[in-house]
């Protein structure tokens, strides 16, 4: 069920199997296996996931390619209420390890906020990353186009580029060479440094070499319409035509409320094992917050396989049911 402040009290002294940190693609997934575990799960979302800014999933097999995120998002948030599973709009703060036993510390509200103390046996993080933007003066001009053919993954759009016009926003010479990743669905690539860092030179022979304009003057804004970016208009007032972008900025990993737990990292990715679980034996994570690839059908399975290895752990240790009925008893025997 949906909780709300008032219905949340009756949960607090309740020990969940599992909490899911993250209700995206990922987290919904590990949610609807989990309940068809008939295990007990919450899952905390503070709303607006990665795949809320995917204006259309090209690539899932089964979907239509130009479903929305906001659709996906509704639809397993659905299958998993209907499931019986427990989902809480709020922002997760703090993991803290108590043995046994996670607890873990919510803010419910941003005005008014309220706190409170969730407990669960296993965790499953699935809160993600988020795409670091060009900071703009105005970044409505940002919003206007990002997620539409202002892109921010070659994976998922590169095919929407095929043989266009397109810039590359980087924030460091490293995050430029996608250009030449790009070049395999376009080669007319025109790459920006914002005015933002130093080339080298040898980067700049590169460039050369493939024929790609390096332009390092600030943005003043993404020109276009209804969504559509049409070019960039720089800091000298000069305009430079474009028919799509690709954001390569970095991004920001959700995974502030397991800063006091050590695990395995590799850059701001948690690492895990195949089955998705971390160096902690009950933290699992997955989607793009673990190494991997940050694709919605990747975080979807992601879901699968942690989920199931928890019910694996949590059947094992229970041990297999009785057909009570069926046992034969031994005949109580009578003393002499
Ligand atoms: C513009 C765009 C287009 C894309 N196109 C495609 C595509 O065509 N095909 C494809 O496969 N992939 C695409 N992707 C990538 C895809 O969106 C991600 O790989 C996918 O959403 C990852 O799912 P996830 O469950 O790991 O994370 P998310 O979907 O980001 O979900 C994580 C959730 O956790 C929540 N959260 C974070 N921190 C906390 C916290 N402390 N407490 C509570 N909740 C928290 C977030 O708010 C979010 O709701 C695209 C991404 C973008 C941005």
């Amino acid at each position: 069920m949906q909780l709300t402040k008032q219905t949340l009290q009756n949960r607090l002294d309740h020990v969940y199997d599992v909490i899911v940190i993250g209700g995206g693609a990922g987290g919904l997934s590990a949610g609807i296996y989990l309940q068809r575990y008939l295990l007990s799960s919450l899952i905390i979302d503070k709303g607006k996931a990665r795949s809320f800014w995917m204006q259309e999933l090209h690539n899932y097999v089964g979907l239509p390619p130009e479903t929305p995120g906001r659709t996906l998002l509704k639809q397993g948030k659905g299958h998993y209420l209907s499931l019986g599973g427990d989902w809480l709009h709020a922002y997760v703060e703090e993991v803290l390890d108590d043995g046994e036993i996670f607890t873990v510390r919510v803010k419910i509200g941003r005005q008014n906020s309220t706190y409170h103390t969730f407990r669960t046996k296993y965790i499953i993080a699935a809160s993600g990353v988020i795409d670091y933007l060009p900071t703009l003066e105005n970044m409505r001009n940002v919003y206007d186009y990002a997620g539409y053919n202002l892109h921010v993954c070659l994976i998922c759009d590169g095919y929407e580029m095929v043989n266009q016009k397109v810039g590359v926003f980087g924030a460091n010479e490293g995050s430029l060479e996608v250009a030449f990743s790009l070049s395999w669905f376009t080669p007319y690539i025109t790459l920006f440094t914002q005015g933002l860092f130093d080339v080298s030179s040898e980067f700049r022979q590169r460039l050369r070499d493939h024929g790609y304009p390096l332009i390092e003057q600030p943005i003043k804004q993404f020109l276009g319409a209804n969504h559509q970016m049409t070019g960039v208009e720089l800091a000298d007032g000069s305009a430079v035509d474009l028919e799509a972008g690709l954001i390569s900025m970095g991004s920001k990993y959700h995974a502030g409320y397991l800063e006091r737990l050590t695990l395995e990292r590799q850059g701001g990715n948690l690492v895990t094992d195949k089955m998705a679980r971390t160096s902690h034996p009950r933290i699992f994570a997955i989607g793009d917050l673990k190494v991997g690839m940050n694709q919605v059908v990747v975080a979807a399975a992601d879901g699968a396989l942690a989920a199931t290895q928890i019910w694996r752990d949590i059947r094992r240790a229970a041990g297999a049911r009785r057909w009570e009925e069926n046992i034969k008893r031994e005949p109580v025997k009578s003393h002499p």
